[in-house]
């Protein structure tokens, strides 16, 4: 993970740092709230470990700056000293993900940091695909198509979903064969046999086939939907 600590205190910056570094993370890090909202909204980290009472900006602010000016959501994991109530919600309520009390164990924030990673991966992951007329949840595999359901044996799901993934774009007979079976089990018949049912299903549930033969050369959905 890359993972931007945010911390004063230069005793514990330095042991999270050499903790998450030597256990594979790429770390970056910050003494002051105004350099930490700079490198959290101009680097690209999977998650920021923000501690709640810093010089220049504190950990409360910067949070509420990065998700309302920034419109940044790498996922935040407070450190806060206080254990109260009262701080614990204000720092949620300002947009941090998950906090931990000082003084921690070093392996709990490295837990907590991959949780948040793994939440976060999942979110992108589950994004439902949209396409035209044409719908995928990743998550259930139901497919829609003018708010028709489409029953898809597997295989004609994953080319659906490859070829959702990026609508108007050309994919090559070989990339979708790759994308579907791996490198060496496809062949040109199997592909066209599964495009086959997925195109007959498609014109099942919603009336035509939004998916166009570019002959010679492979296949492209269309990203409009019916007229
Ligand atoms: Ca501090």
């Amino acid at each position: 993970m890359r993972v931007l600590i945010i911390e004063d205190d230069p005793a514990i910056a330095a042991n999270l740092y050499d903790f998450l570094e030597e256990r594979g993370h790429v770390v970056d890090a910050a003494a002051d709230g105004v350099t930490g909202l700079h490198l959290a909204v101009t680097g690209d980290f999977d998650a920021i470990v923000l501690d709640l009472g810093l010089p220049g900006m504190d950990g409360a602010s910067l949070c509420r700056k990065l998700r309302d000016e920034a419109r940044n959501d790498t996922p935040v994991l407070m450190l806060t000293a206080r254990d109260t109530l009262e701080d614990k919600l204000e720092g949620f309520a300002r947009g941090a993900d998950d906090y931990v009390v000082k003084p921690f164990a070093l392996k709990e924030v490295e837990a907590r940091l991959v949780a948040l990673g793994k939440r976060r991966a999942g979110k992108v992951a589950q994004r439902e695909l949209a396409a035209g007329d044409l719908t995928l949840d990743p998550r259930t595999l139901a497919v829609r198509f003018r708010g028709n359901d489409v029953r898809l044996p597997p295989k004609c799901l994953r080319l659906l979903e490859t070829l959702m993934a990026e609508p108007e774009r050309v994919f090559s007979r070989k990339e979708l064969e790759t994308a579907v079976w791996g490198d060496t089990q496809g062949t040109s018949d199997t592909l066209r046999s599964h495009m086959y049912v997925l195109r007959r299903e498609l014109v099942q549930a919603g009336g035509y086939d939004p998916i166009e033969t570019l002959h010679g050369i492979g296949y492209r959905l269309a990203s409009r939907g019916a007229a």
